[in-house]
């Protein structure tokens, strides 16, 4: 056995919902989702667009999908599940 898990446990977790305005089944961040003040969501597939049009919290389900699935579900978060590539992490929102 090596040591594989060298990064920081601060991973971001993330959940499979259908974004109702496009049909498609998006990975949204689980901190984003459980947060009441955000109105607006930023899955996988929008990290690192320049200009994102975020996804507004009414168009989201609040069912969890259990897996993504062919035909419904966003391929560019689908490319992303269930590898294990870094994560981009949320900007700072200043210092603690
Ligand atoms: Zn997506």
């Amino acid at each position: 056995m090596t040591a594989l898990d060298e990064r920081p446990r601060t991973r971001t977790r993330w959940e499979w919902h259908l974004f109702e305005a496009d049909g498609w089944a998006h990975l949204y961040p689980v901190a984003e989702l459980v947060n009441p003040r955000l109105e607006l969501l930023r899955p996988w597939c929008l990290l690192s667009a320049p200009f994102p049009l975020e996804h507004d919290r009414p168009s989201i389900d609040r069912r969890r999908l259990p897996a993504p699935g062919a035909g419904w579900t966003c391929p560019a978060c689908a490319a992303h599940f269930p590898s294990d590539t870094p994560l981009p992490q949320p900007e700072p929102n200043g210092a603690a």
